[in-house]
């Protein structure tokens, strides 16, 4: 049992996440993507899948890169 770091739940199946070296324990997916999924400066939404860094900037989507990147081609990390 472990104490979720975001919203302070005492919860029995909590989970350990391991990033960067330290660790995180969360009680739900929904509160280790607040604390850990990185933010797209484009549109502000969370990004959970892959994303895509353009230059140390990171995107939720090619589509939110080419945007904020000034219409330069920018793919889809697979
Ligand atoms: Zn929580
Ligand atoms: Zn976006």
């Amino acid at each position: 049992m472990a104490t979720c770091e975001v919203c302070g739940n005492d919860y029995d199946k909590s989970f350990e996440v391991v990033a960067a070296g330290s660790r995180h324990v969360f009680d739900s997916f929904e509160c280790a993507i607040q604390a850990m999924a990185p933010i797209c400066e484009h549109c502000g939404c969370r990004i959970i899948g892959h994303g895509t860094e353009v230059e140390g900037h990171f995107y939720c989507c090619a589509h939110c890169a080419q945007h904020a990147e000034g219409g330069e081609v920018v793919q889809d990390r697979v």
